[in-house]
């Protein structure tokens, strides 16, 4: 047999019958080639066997995380919709109003109005850097911290809030009897 068959046999993981077998193994003892062949794809087929095979896990988990942020960017996008359009009508409304009382004012009017503008465009972009800074630091801090601390955190607020209250309403009282 020849040297070309075996080297095709090996190279192709061939499946062989009782005799094949005999004769590659009488070939692999005399060609060296064959030899170094036969044992290189024993330890690349050893090598794919041994290897860890790829976990789902991270794929999946990393899938997972890019669809919470398509949802969050929805939300997003329909939070920020609202509130332009909410001071956009605040705007409008105000800005009528003034018209109605100084129709002077008329030329200046455009000015105003882009002024405004500039600033609830400034204002918008303030409060989006804010939320892209909070909502990452909210999600990650919401898997660290336990909800003990939350609820710990959540009722010192409030109680340094109702203390502040308390606080505020006395010193008007003490002010009111100060000054009758
Ligand atoms: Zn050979």
């Amino acid at each position: 047999m020849k040297h070309q068959q075996f080297e095709t046999w090996i190279l192709l993981d061939t499946e062989l019958n009782q005799e094949q077998q005999r004769n590659l193994q009488v070939h692999l003892n005399q060609c060296a080639q064959c030899n170094s062949l036969y044992r290189a794809t024993q330890q690349i087929a050893h090598l794919f066997r041994t290897s860890p095979v790829p976990e789902p896990a991270p794929d999946f988990s990393y899938r997972w995380i890019a669809r919470m942020d398509r949802v969050e960017n929805r939300k997003n996008r329909l939070i920020l919709g609202a509130t332009l359009g909410g001071i956009s009508l605040a705007t409008i409304l105000v800005l009528s109003s003034v018209g109605i009382q100084l129709r002077s004012t008329l030329v200046y009017f455009p000015q105003m109005m882009l002024e405004m503008v500039t600033l609830i465009t400034k204002w918008i972009i303030f409060l989006n850097q804010l939320w892209d800074i909070f909502t990452p630091l909210f999600r990650v801090s919401i898997k660290l911290v336990s909800p003990v601390w939350l609820y710990s955190v959540g009722l010192s607020l409030s109680g340094i809030t109702a203390a502040w209250m308390v606080a505020f309403f006395r010193s008007r009282t003490l002010q009111k009897e100060l000054l009758p």
